[in-house]
């Protein structure tokens, strides 16, 4: 085991201990392909399965493995109108289990999440009945304020070019604060505590994955 390893395995007993204070569930995975194989263990077959928008899931292949599974998924890509998006909204607000990644993980055990529309982080706070994070180790940072750092002056940039907005921190690389309605950062969520316990899984890996 390399220096490197050996710290992530360190840092996230650090992190998994801390959430379980957090009422959350912390797990850690050296590889994706374990990680992937953690998931799918903790959905079981006949469930209802959605996600948010998360290159850690499609890097993983978590989705692609997902679609494989008996399993009722409910894509928001499927939705061709306004009405079928509201009502594929409003199944996965009463669906199994919710998929997503976080912008930050603090290694007291907090989730720090910027968002847009604010679905992914309203499906994290309430609604579905399991939700599963899965962040690699580029996600931890040290407290909340280098969470929200984090994410507008590393994720949110190469999101903002991925999803072709003019927002200044597109152009440059670095946050601008802006309020345009070109911005991805309408909403700012922190997860301090799960109200029902065990509700949130966090699956840590030992790799870089995501923004
Ligand atoms: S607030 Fe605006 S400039 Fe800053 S990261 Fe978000 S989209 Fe980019």
């Amino acid at each position: 085991m390399t220096p490197k390893q050996m710290y992530f395995e360190n840092v996230s007993k650090t992190i998994i201990k801390n959430l379980k204070k957090r009422q959350m569930e912390g797990y850690y995975c050296s590889s994706s392909s374990e990680a992937r194989q953690k998931v799918l263990s903790l959905i079981p077959d006949g469930s209802s399965v959605s996600w948010g928008g998360s290159e850690t899931l499609k890097e993983t292949g978590i989705l692609g493995a997902l679609k494989e599974r008996d399993v009722k998924i409910i894509d928001r890509a499927d939705a061709q109108s306004k009405e079928q998006r509201k009502e594929l909204y409003a199944n996965v607000v009463g669906c199994d289990f919710f998929l997503m990644s976080t912008n930050a993980i603090t290694v007291d055990g907090e989730l720090v999440n910027i968002d847009n529309t604010g679905n992914r982080v309203a499906f994290l706070c309430f609604g579905p009945e399991q939700v599963i994070v899965v962040a690699g180790m580029n996600k931890i940072v040290v407290d909340e304020e280098a969470g929200l750092k984090r994410v507008q002056n590393i994720a949110s940039p190469p999101n903002t070019v991925r999803l072709n907005r003019k927002t200044p921190c597109a152009a440059t690389g670095v946050c601008g604060n802006c309020l345009t309605p070109e911005t991805i950062c309408a909403q700012k969520v922190v997860t301090r505590f799960s109200p029902v316990p065990g509700r949130i899984k966090v699956i840590l890996v030992g790799e870089e994955l995501g923004f």
